[in-house]
């Protein structure tokens, strides 16, 4: 049994100095990205059996994504080779100011152009988990294939993960964002949010103003802080993070949210509720971990790294 991730996969390229803005950066270091992808090269490390749906482009950087991930064991017979658009490409650097600089390159990219039909959704039988993010839900025609997945796996009554990573950019409006981040809800027994997506989604650190008939579990991750669960037994865990030295939070959610998973596998659908505090702990270490390495999947920890830090920790 596994976990079935849905999603971007896509190139970050990530400017070799910071300060300056995308357009005035000297040059980038390429970086695999797409948070669904990251949570399943996460699952994988951590030694569960992963696969990912999505779409790249039949293009030298769609053919280098896909053996990252063959490379780490994910699953890929759900990835397909667009003819017909580029792989997804992000230009990123750190502004002066602290803020991020984005240049998108999806006019639109393969990820988008994943149709209803492409997606061989036999893949899902037998597994445990589906999982998604926002970002396939921001266009058609991908957003039908995520909606069309999404009905699938309820059919097959998988459980379902949902991670509605905001990026503002990528909407057309921040009104359409908050709406179209909320449809995922609908659809999924847990949900993951930082505290700053609470924030967009709901005006204030209300969690349970998320909550949709689907919801079982809401996590509210905190940075350095850690994070929150609230069930629907009305069971509430607030757990502190690790301390440790970060140097890049790129994937830390994703990882968070592999480590979560990985605690409901372990556990069992049925009986997780009662071992949150041990779960979020888990959690927390894998998402420390990630932001001790610069990169996203670079930093990923093997479930060896997490129990060590955990054993260290006392
Ligand atoms: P996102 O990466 O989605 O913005 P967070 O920043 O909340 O989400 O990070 C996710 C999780 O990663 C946190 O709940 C925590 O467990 C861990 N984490 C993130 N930043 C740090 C940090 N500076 N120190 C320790 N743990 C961290």
């Amino acid at each position: 049994m596994s976990v079935v991730c849905l999603g971007e996969l896509l190139i970050d390229f990530v400017s070799l100095e910071t300060g300056v803005g995308v357009g005035d950066a000297s040059g980038f270091q390429k970086a695999p990205g797409g948070a669904p992808a990251n949570v399943a090269v996460a699952l994988a490390r951590l030694g569960h059996e992963s696969a990912f749906l999505g779409q790249v482009g039949d293009d030298p950087f769609g053919h280098y994504l896909a053996g990252v991930l063959e490379q780490e064991g994910v699953d890929i017979r759900g990835l397909r080779f667009s003819a017909e658009a580029r792989t997804a490409l992000a230009f990123v650097s750190l502004r002066a100011d602290g803020e991020r600089s984005f240049v998108f390159y999806r006019h639109p990219s393969a990820d988008m152009l994943l149709r209803p039909g492409d997606l061989s959704l036999d893949l899902l039988d037998q597994q445990a988990i589906f999982h998604f993010g926002s970002i396939t839900l921001i266009a058609n025609p991908v957003r039908s294939a995520t909606l069309g997945a999404l009905q699938y796996a309820q059919s097959r009554d998988l459980l379902i993960s949902y991670d509605p990573n905001l990026r503002l950019a990528l909407w057309p409006d921040a009104d359409a964002a908050r709406e179209g981040m909320r449809l995922g809800l609908n659809y999924a027994q847990i949900v993951k949010v930082s505290a700053e997506e609470l924030e967009f989604l709901t005006g204030a650190d209300h969690p349970r103003a998320l909550w949709q008939d689907a919801t079982e579990l809401l996590i509210v991750t905190r940075g350095a802080e850690g994070a929150s669960a609230y069930h629907k037994s009305g069971l509430e865990v607030h757990i502190p993070g690790h301390a440790v030295e970060a140097v890049d939070t790129t994937g830390a959610g994703d990882a968070f949210v592999a480590g979560l998973l990985h605690g409901i596998l372990t556990h069992g659908r049925t009986d997780y509720a009662a071992k949150l505090p041990e779960i979020l702990y888990f959690a927390n270490a894998v998402g420390a971990l990630t932001t001790t390495i610069r990169g996203a999947i670079p930093a990923l920890p093997p479930r060896e790294r997490v129990e060590q830090l955990i054993r260290s920790a006392g």
